[in-house]
């Protein structure tokens, strides 16, 4: 089941999405480094009369990997053509949106961690050398053509880095790690999407929507619409700190964004397992979620906060987790099975 604090977009989202999804980099909140990273590479690629180099994007859902690269076609003034990973089922849905694109022009694809292998082969040539190599015929006769394709950009999207084929990852010239927005950056979206849609959001309404938005601007603009709502049939339009604190209590997300779901997590692997190690995939089986939800919506943010752990043998909870839940934790045995820090870590 889709949840109110997960990144992944929901059909609630889409009616307003458009109008509040930034256009430009200057209505682009946080993300300070990347968006100064891209204004250098636009900047350069401009003024050597090139293409942009393809960039890929990474990080949780809802963190505005598909806004940026609208943004970063708004500001080139270029054409995006946008697809995703599972849309491409045959290497022709590829060599067709290829052979479609105009000199200059960005190419999107969401989710390219699900590419299957066939069209990745097909992509690295185009990627690299502009070019699509198609065969001609079948058997003996069969004749190698190359095509060659206009100088585009790809642009690509991932929530699973890891995922990503070597060879792929290696075909991006830049590569770019959207991370959770703080504090700040999540205040001003709410304050900005409060003015769009037009409803009065006092500051304590503000804070209280922000802290329990997970970072995520999608999450921020749903729950300012739930509370909107709210405030709309039983407080006279205003959001106030006690109205949206109100709302979001009947939503069951906790002051810092948890809900149900990650509340299982952290409970499962103190009460169950003993506070862990155990694997993701048990987590999974014993709250019937899916581990690839699991690993998406939840896990990345418990991980942020410090609530939860990666050893080599699985995860453990920690013991900021164990404060949150208002549980006991031995911190003897807790570092006895956490074990001594990883080499990686120095
Ligand atoms: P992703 O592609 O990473 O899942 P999206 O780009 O679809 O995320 O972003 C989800 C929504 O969050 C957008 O519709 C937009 O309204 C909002 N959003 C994302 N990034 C920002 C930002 N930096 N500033 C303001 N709003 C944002």
């Amino acid at each position: 089941m889709e949840r109110i604090i997960s990144g992944k977009p929901r059909e609630e989202d889409t009616v307003l999405e458009g109008s509040l999804r930034p256009r430009y980099f200057e209505e682009y909140i946080g993300q300070e480094k990347v968006k100064q990273n891209l204004r250098i590479a636009i900047t350069a690629a401009q003024q050597r009369g090139e293409a942009l180099d393809h960039i890929l994007l990474y990080g949780p859902p809802g963190l505005g990997k598909t806004t940026l690269a609208h943004v970063i076609a708004a500001e080139i003034g270029a054409n995006i053509r946008v697809t995703s990973g599972p849309a491409i089922e045959r290497s022709g849905d590829l060599a067709a949106l290829l052979t479609n694109l105009r000199e200059g022009d960005i190419l999107f694809i969401d989710e390219i961690h699900r590419l299957s292998r066939t069209i990745e082969e097909v992509l690295y040539p185009a990627m690299e050398d502009f070019a699509l190599d198609l065969i001609i015929g079948k058997g003996p006769g069969a004749r190698n053509l190359r095509l060659h394709l206009p100088h585009f950009t790809l642009i690509g999207a991932t929530t699973r880095f890891a995922m990503l084929t070597p060879p792929l990852r290696d075909r991006f010239g830049a590569v770019y790690r959207l991370d959770y927005y703080d504090r700040q950056s999540i205040d001003e979206i709410v304050r900005r999407s409060a003015r769009i849609i037009k409803v009065e959001v006092e500051p304590g309404g503000v804070a209280e929507i922000a802290c329990r938005s997970r970072g995520t601007p999608r999450v921020a603009n749903r729950l300012l619409k739930r509370v909107r709502d709210y405030a709309q049939v039983i407080a006279e339009g205003v959001i106030t700190e006690e109205v949206a604190k109100e709302a979001l209590a009947s939503m069951e997300v906790d002051e810092l964004g948890l809900d149900e779901v990650d509340h299982k997590v952290l409970r499962t692997i103190i009460e169950k397992f003993g506070g862990g190690p155990v694997g993701l995939d048990t987590i999974a089986a014993s709250i019937s979620e899916e581990a690839d939800t699991i690993m998406d919506v939840y896990e990345p943010y418990l991980l942020q906060l410090g609530f939860l752990e990666r050893t080599p043998r699985g995860r453990m909870a920690a013991p900021l987790a164990y404060n949150h839940l208002g549980l006991p934790y031995n911190q003897c045995k807790y570092y006895e099975k956490k074990g001594p820090p990883q080499a990686s870590l120095w």
